[in-house]
């Protein structure tokens, strides 16, 4: 989807800090970090969000929160994480491509 932000982050249209990168994943660094890390993770194919969920994307979902931890490990947060999917205007999603936040290294960790 040309219009979408986060497809244009996937396609290199738009620049991001990445973190990591597989054939079906990309995680890169929030552009206004709420906390110490801010990541973010999406699936490369274009899901608006988790309304919009089919059964074929169970085996995606599953990779992506077992893909969390290791992020977390890897970005030195030993003592816990927190991971934030906003869903809809009414819970607070501004950027309508699935995206799994995961926040952590600060005393007191905000919601996004
Ligand atoms: P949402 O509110 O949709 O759950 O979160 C969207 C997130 O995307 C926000 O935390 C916002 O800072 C981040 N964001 C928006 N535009 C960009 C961008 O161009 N690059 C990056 N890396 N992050 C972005
Ligand atoms: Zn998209």
């Amino acid at each position: 989807m040309s219009d979408c932000l986060f497809c244009r982050i996937v396609e290199g249209q738009i620049p991001s800090d990445k973190v990591y990168e597989d054939e079906e994943l990309l995680v890169f660094k929030d552009i206004a970090p709420k906390a110490e890390v801010h990541l973010l993770v999406i699936p490369k194919i274009h899901i608006d969000g988790l309304n919009n969920l089919l059964p074929e994307d169970q085996q995606l979902m599953g990779k992506i929160m077992l893909l969390l931890p290791k992020l977390a490990e890897q970005q030195g947060l030993d003592t816990g994480f927190r991971t934030i999917i906003n869903t809809g205007k009414g819970g607070g999603q501004e950027v309508f491509h699935l995206h799994v936040h995961l926040l952590g290294g600060s005393k007191r960790l905000p919601f996004c």
